[in-house]
């Protein structure tokens, strides 16, 4: 057993798929049970989206509910881990200047949804890391491969977004994906599970870019994940499936 810790990449999808019975819950939970706790979790979120790279430095991770209009159950659910002031100023230091400290978002429902199911407990600490959209496709993949020594020190990195996401075409009746969106997920599995991070990285050279990727907020956090595994990494398919049309939560766990 290999003490470096595994890099996961997420759908997180609707913010519902955090409470109830749903396929995305239930792929967390097993997830979270098959790995085990790691010492902290350095967690990339699409809906911290910035223009610019900011690590969360604070001790703490207060709760934003940064949905709107959804039933009042999924406002009950509480979970606000404690941050890791020691591991966020190693995530700066490795940044090399690319990352910079910023205390005024906390942990978003494109993290609480996935590590409440994962980590019910909350008792891992989470460093919260924002996506930078300002940034192009390599640049995501450069600053994941700045995080890989973190592997070696305890530190989970994990990226929730997804790599299909395009609100504007969500069908709430569909439980499967549009034509375009299966095509989309195919090609950028299939390079991910032959170990080509240059097609995911490249994905403008698919033809269902513009379709798959309006915005690169939920895309962009697959490529920091890709970035911080390594050769010697195999990738694990979970949750793969698409719904509501356009959106895919197709997950990926690389491991030893
Ligand atoms: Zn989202």
């Amino acid at each position: 057993m290999s003490n470096r810790m595994p890099v996961i990449f997420t759908g997180h999808g609707s913010p519902m798929n955090a409470i109830g019975d749903n396929r995305a819950r239930s792929g967390w939970q097993e997830m979270g049970k098959k790995l085990g706790k790691p010492e902290v979790i350095i967690a990339v979120s699409a809906h911290w989206a910035t223009k610019g790279r900011f690590v969360r430095t604070a001790a703490d991770n207060p709760q934003i509910n940064d949905m709107y209009g959804f039933p009042k159950e999924l406002y009950r659910v509480h979970y606000e881990p404690a941050g890791a002031p020691g591991f966020a100023r190693r995530v700066l230091a490795l940044s090399g200047g690319i990352a910079q400290e910023k205390n005024d978002w906390g942990i978003d429902h494109g993290l609480w949804s996935v590590l409440s199911n994962m980590y019910p407990e909350a008792d891992v600490p989470v460093v919260c890391v924002s996506t930078d959209t300002a940034a192009d496709a390599k640049a995501q993949y450069e600053f994941g491969q700045l995080l890989r020594p973190l592997r070696e020190e305890g530190a989970m990195i994990l990226a929730s977004g997804n790599v299909v996401h395009h609100l504007g075409l969500v069908n709430w009746r569909m439980d499967n994906g549009y034509p375009w969106a299966d095509a989309f997920d195919e090609a950028i599995k299939e390079a991910i599970v032959s170990g080509n991070a240059a097609v995911p990285v490249e994905y403008e050279k698919l033809p269902e870019h513009q379709q798959a990727i309006p915005t690169v907020e939920h895309y962009y956090p697959l490529l920091t994940a890709l970035g911080a595994a390594d050769a010697e990494d195999s990738a694990i398919v979970w949750n793969e499936y698409r719904e509501l049309g356009s959106m895919s939560m197709t997950s990926y766990t690389f491991t030893r």
